[in-house]
């Protein structure tokens, strides 16, 4: 996984040169659901910033596989807005017997009725740009981590350790610098996430890390 190290300040300045005024509709629409406590009938406006991510990531590579992919010009029916944090819904993904084995434990996925975060669908921490197999297919709605979800949180970077995710999110200072993690993994096998999971885990680390993609349950 390759990380885009972008301070705040810089993608925030990015955004308003891309879209003048969006991070101003993007807050009220945050208050919008905070005031309802979800997101339901919100407006989504984060498409329109779909371009800076593109951008940002290597010129149109996907967050998850790297698959470099078509330009800004013509490529972005090709590329969503992963939501690193689902905004909608949470759905539980089933660990294999091997991963099982080897100590990978799961907090239990929250209800149907849960929701989502709600509070991150407009939060540009919670971005990235991903290819549509990826976002759409192999990560979907699913966000394992090992403590305890937060579904109203506000701020990924609080979020971390409090829920201490299983994925890997590369872009941002506030991301997770995949390139130290992938240092310590590079000698390992790695053709599938779940088998870099499975060598993290060997290695003892209290994180373990899917970089690739979901296998589904
Ligand atoms: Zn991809």
């Amino acid at each position: 996984m390759i990380g885009y190290p972008v301070t705040l300040a810089v993608l925030r300045k990015d955004i308003e040169s891309h879209k003048k005024g969006w991070l101003a509709r993007a807050q009220e629409l945050t208050k919008q659901a905070r005031k309802q406590g979800n997101f339901d009938g919100i407006t989504s406006i984060w498409s329109e910033i779909k371009p800076v991510f593109m951008r940002l990531q290597g010129d149109s590579k996907c967050a998850y596989c790297e698959r470099k992919l078509e330009s800004e010009e013509y490529g972005t029916i090709e590329q969503d807005v992963e939501h690193f944090r689902p905004k909608n819904r949470v759905t539980a993904w089933k660990p294999s017997k091997e991963l099982v084995d080897v100590g990978v434990k799961l907090a239990g996925a929250p209800s149907k009725g849960d929701g989502g975060y709600y509070l991150l669908a407009h939060q540009v921490l919670n971005y990235a740009a991903g290819c549509k197999p990826c976002n759409s297919t192999c990560k979907a709605d699913r966000f394992p981590v090992a403590k305890a979800y937060v579904l109203n949180g506000d701020d990924p970077r609080k979020l971390k350790t409090m829920e201490k995710p299983y994925l890997l999110f590369p872009v941002g200072k506030w991301g997770d610098e995949p390139e130290k993690i992938s240092r310590v993994l590079r000698h390992l096998a790695a053709s599938g996430g779940e088998i870099r999971v499975r060598s993290a885990a060997r290695l003892g680390y209290d994180r373990v890390f899917c970089t690739g993609r979901y296998r589904r349950a």
